[in-house]
């Protein structure tokens, strides 16, 4: 089975049921199998073909759908880019991928447009033709609806992701269609998602959570798919409502974000059965409030990582309750977790080690770049780079990332379990911790404070604060209000852009 035959199956088994809806269109299973079909003729009339790399720099929409499809049609690798991301970002991608074709949606091409023309890259957007520019309407028009078979294997090649880069330059991280359809089985099966299900995509597609997890994992039980290009709390809310969704998977930031909304009691959301979140962290506190809002018995929190699929481990929703701020304690199907140490033995309960995940959705590994691969990949086993303890009954909880803990004196700090308490203070409303250097201990902690109202000593208000909640050596002895905290397009802090800020002003 390849990806492109699961929306050959379904449009051949229940063709008239709904498969996309993009704003006012709707379109059936066979519908968008049909235009998948014409547009993959006229992309191989182009010359690509089996293993080219195609990339997608597009938001949710149905033409999203048609080129992911398409792409895989034809055997060919898609290479989809968040469509955030800058020229120069884009550029980098293209070249690291060798891409031969790009498809942008008209809303964002501009920021191409000083890329065209400079190499042998297909550009195709969506509306008009343009200089340099094809138009994706115009090639589905001229295609050829016959069905057109594609004979991709499990194990070749589908996607290569590129990481956002929260630990430094985008990755390429490479799936076959087997590991795609690994997740996707797991997730239909841990949130029984099926036929009859409603999901709303406002998480970026570009993503591994988003495209695998969840659009191939609802792709393969032939749900209905509402496509919209971004999150807004009021996005969420209105579109739950109106199209009943059943499943929503979001980045915690896009929970606490909706569960603040004034309006958020005005809306019907009881047709959702899984509020999936996961990618980054939230605490025990915020997972609290966000269930409080939510519905605790409803909620679900995922834990992974691109190279993983991303499959991991999950918190079911009964077991919030007792565990929330935990990612769970057992693996997902189709995955094996467990904590080590730096020899690769599991460590006792209690004891922080790394997380490795084993199972056939792990990445091929990391494209053109066999030595990273082997460095995260060893003994069968994906080494997450994520640092965690097993409390008393077997759960998980995350302490931090491996490349974010600071090492002051030498003892660790996790900047996460700062950011956590800090975060409850009254007169903060974001908050990120980095090491800085230190002549005598190495390194220092010093929090980025986000204030929500004024505090007239920062420091002295910040370290009176934590003082008595967290040990001596884990209070930064520095603090710098900031307006904002860099964050990548999915919502994560980017904190090599904090450490380039602090090395900055040494100089
Ligand atoms: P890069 O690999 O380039 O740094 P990235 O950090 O955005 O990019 P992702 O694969 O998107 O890469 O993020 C995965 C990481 O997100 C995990 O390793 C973990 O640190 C964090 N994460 C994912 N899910 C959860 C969760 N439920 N709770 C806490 N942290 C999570």
């Amino acid at each position: 089975m390849n990806i492109s035959e699961l929306l050959a199956r379904h449009a051949r088994k229940f063709p008239e049921k709904t498969a996309v809806i993009d704003g006012e269109t709707e379109l059936s299973y066979a519908e968008v199998n049909r235009t998948v079909n014409r547009l993959a003729s006229s992309l191989a009339r182009l010359g690509l073909g089996c293993g080219d790399k195609i990339a997608l720099y597009m938001p949710n929409t149905k033409e999203f759908v048609f080129s992911y499809f398409a792409v895989l049609r034809l055997g060919a690798v898609v290479v989809p880019i968040n469509a955030r991301l800058t020229a120069s970002e884009v550029q980098y991608i293209l070249d690291h991928s060798d891409a031969k074709a790009l498809i942008a949606h008209d809303s964002v091409h501009q920021a191409l447009v000083p890329l065209v023309g400079k190499s042998d890259v297909i550009w195709i957007k969506t509306g008009k033709e343009e200089d340099g520019w094809r138009s994706l309407e115009e090639l589905i028009g001229s295609g050829d609806p016959k069905e057109i078979v594609c004979l991709a294997k499990e194990e070749d090649e589908a996607t290569i992701l590129y990481t956002s880069g929260t630990t430094g330059r985008p990755k390429g991280v490479l799936f076959t269609h087997r590991n795609i359809i690994t997740v996707a089985d797991m997730i239909v099966i841990e949130t029984k998602i099926d036929r009859h299900s409603r999901l709303l995509h406002l998480m970026p597609l570009s993503h591994s959570a988003p495209l695998h997890l969840f659009f191939v994992g609802g792709m393969y039980v032939g749900a209905t798919h509402v496509v919209a290009p971004a999150f807004s709390p009021e996005a969420l809310l209105e579109l739950v409502e109106r199209h009943k969704i059943t499943h929503f998977f979001g980045a915690p930031v896009a929970y606490l974000l909706t569960a603040k909304h004034p309006r958020f009691m005005d809306y019907d959301l009881s047709s959702v059965r899984y509020w999936m979140y996961g990618g980054a962290p939230l605490s025990r506190e915020e997972v609290r409030f966000v269930a409080s809002r939510f519905g605790a018995e409803r909620v679900m929190c995922l834990y992974g990582l691109t190279e993983a699929g991303p499959n991991g481990t999950y918190l079911a929703p009964e077991e919030h309750e007792e565990k929330a701020g935990s990612v769970g304690k057992y693996a997902a199907l189709h995955c094996e977790v467990a904590i080590v140490d730096e020899q690769g033995n599991e460590v006792a309960p209690g004891e922080v080690g790394e997380i490795v995940l084993r199972g056939e959705s792990v990445m091929k590994g990391y494209y053109k770049d066999e030595e990273k691969t082997n460095d995260v990949i060893r003994n069968g086993w994906l080494y997450t780079g994520d640092l965690a303890r097993r409390d008393e009954d077997g759960y998980i909880w995350i302490v931090d990332r491996k490349k974010d803990v600071i090492i002051s004196g030498g003892v660790n700090i996790y900047p996460k379990e700062v950011e956590d308490v800090l975060r409850t203070h009254p007169a903060i409303a974001d908050v990120a911790v980095i090491g800085v250097p230190h002549p005598e201990w190495g390194e220092t902690a010093k929090a980025f404070v986000v204030l929500s109202a004024p505090l007239e000593l920062l420091a002295e208000d910040c370290k009176r604060f934590l003082s008595g909640k967290l040990a001596d050596y884990k209070i930064p002895r520095l603090y710098e209000a900031i307006a904002e905290l860099p964050r990548n397009a999915t919502g994560k802090v980017l904190k090599q852009v904090l450490r380039a800020r602090e090395a900055a002003q040494e100089v």
